[in-house]
């Protein structure tokens, strides 16, 4: 006979099997009339608790230490965020307002998916209720995106010797510019990026493996391709964490794009990442990247359905 109490705890291990990144800090960032919808950190982590998260569901980031920033940024570009000293060519091109709370917002991402990352190394997988920075570079940002939180948290566990190699399978509507960039030349890393191709970032550097798709292309293009890629890809390249960003923007009521994809085809694409990666027992980093649609509750829950599909899966391998 089990104790009721234990029986309790096994209960809740079994619906959430694995750890939330999350900070109430998160949402509070003044971004002013935004296409970026920061509150969506927030509806998520709401949701979550209404579909019966505790708080030691959650884990809290820090920022991270500004040893580990250097491992991808610049001591220029550091520099110049800490003093607000970007120029006004440079705050066109991250696409937000500068302020101190900006950086602050950033810098806790990074702690955030470096300690998600940490945590599916121990786990198998972990969710980080934000992150997916790909379009910062190491010596600016761009795209709302200031600090590169994937590429710091990717150089930190394997300068750590936590990973020899490691996957981004960067699923955003937008190339992961920055990220292919940062690692055009490490064997360690492999960069897969699928992205509409008549869209912004305009210079598009190589990822290992760039997938292209077009203004109108639906479900059946986006998901042929997926599963062209995955599982060979992680049985090919064989690493030891995959940092997946299960971006919302490739949704076809998304207002930055123009892919065709439904809601449901999002949630294969998911199954499609994590499963094959599971199956294969390696590690998974969630992180949530973009998502634009007009209303935000779509938004809210594309990134929610990726939440739900890995607990399926999860609860499935162990
Ligand atoms: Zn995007």
């Amino acid at each position: 006979m089990v104790p009721l109490i234990n029986m309790s705890k096994l209960f809740w291990k079994k619906r959430f099997p694995f750890k939330f990144v999350y900070s109430d800090k998160y949402w509070i960032v003044d971004i002013g009339e935004h296409v970026f919808p920061v509150e969506k950190y927030r509806l998520v982590y709401e949701k979550l608790l209404h579909m019966g998260a505790k708080r030691e569901n959650f884990l809290t980031p820090q920022p991270p230490k500004e040893e580990d920033l250097f491992l991808v940024h610049t001591p220029k570009y550091l520099k110049k965020l800490k003093t607000g000293a970007l120029s006004h060519s440079e705050i066109l091109t991250l696409e937000l307002p500068y302020s101190p709370e900006l950086l602050e917002f950033a810098l806790l991402f990074v702690g955030g998916t470096i300690l998600a990352a940490e945590r599916a190394l121990e786990d198998g997988l972990a969710v980080h209720i934000g992150g997916g920075f790909h379009h910062a570079f190491p010596d600016h940002g761009e795209g709302f995106c200031v600090l590169n939180d994937v590429a710091v948290s990717l150089e930190k566990v394997k300068q750590e010797g936590k990973v020899q190699k490691a996957m981004v399978v960067d699923c955003d509507l937008h190339q992961g510019n920055g990220t292919a960039f940062i690692f055009s030349k490490k064997d360690y890393a492999f960069t897969f990026s699928m992205h509409q191709m008549d869209l912004y970032p305009a210079q598009k550097p190589s990822s290992s493996l760039d997938v292209g798709l077009w203004s109108g292309d639906g479900d059946k293009e986006y998901l042929e391709e997926l599963r062209l890629n995955f599982p060979r890809l992680y049985q090919e390249f064989q690493p030891d964490l995959v940092f997946y960003l299960a971006g919302a923007d490739p949704y076809e009521k998304d207002q930055l794009g123009s892919l065709r994809v439904t809601i449901e085809s999002l949630k294969e694409r998911d199954r499609i990442v994590i499963e094959e990666a599971r199956k294969l027992h390696i590690p998974v980093v969630i992180l949530f990247a973009g998502g634009y649609a007009h209303s935000v509750s779509d938004t809210v829950s594309i990134h929610l359905n990726t939440i739900k599909v890995a607990q399926k899966i999860q609860g499935k391998y162990f």
